[in-house]
């Protein structure tokens, strides 16, 4: 499995830190896309297999 961008698809997705959750004691990961800037707490986890397909569908 690899992680990927949600708006790109891009595998330059890397880890950007945690905020504090809302219940304060929970933290959720925030990531970074490289390639258009998204950040957010939410990745696209697929196989390399997956990645392709969206990629085409672009
Ligand atoms: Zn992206």
């Amino acid at each position: 499995m690899v992680k990927v961008c949600p708006i790109c698809f891009s595998k330059q997705i890397g880890f950007a830190g945690e905020k504090p959750g809302s219940t304060g004691f929970l933290t959720s990961a925030v990531y970074k896309c490289d390639n258009c800037g998204y950040q957010g707490a939410l990745i696209l986890e697929v196989t390399e297999e997956e990645l392709k397909e969206l990629r085409s569908s672009i």
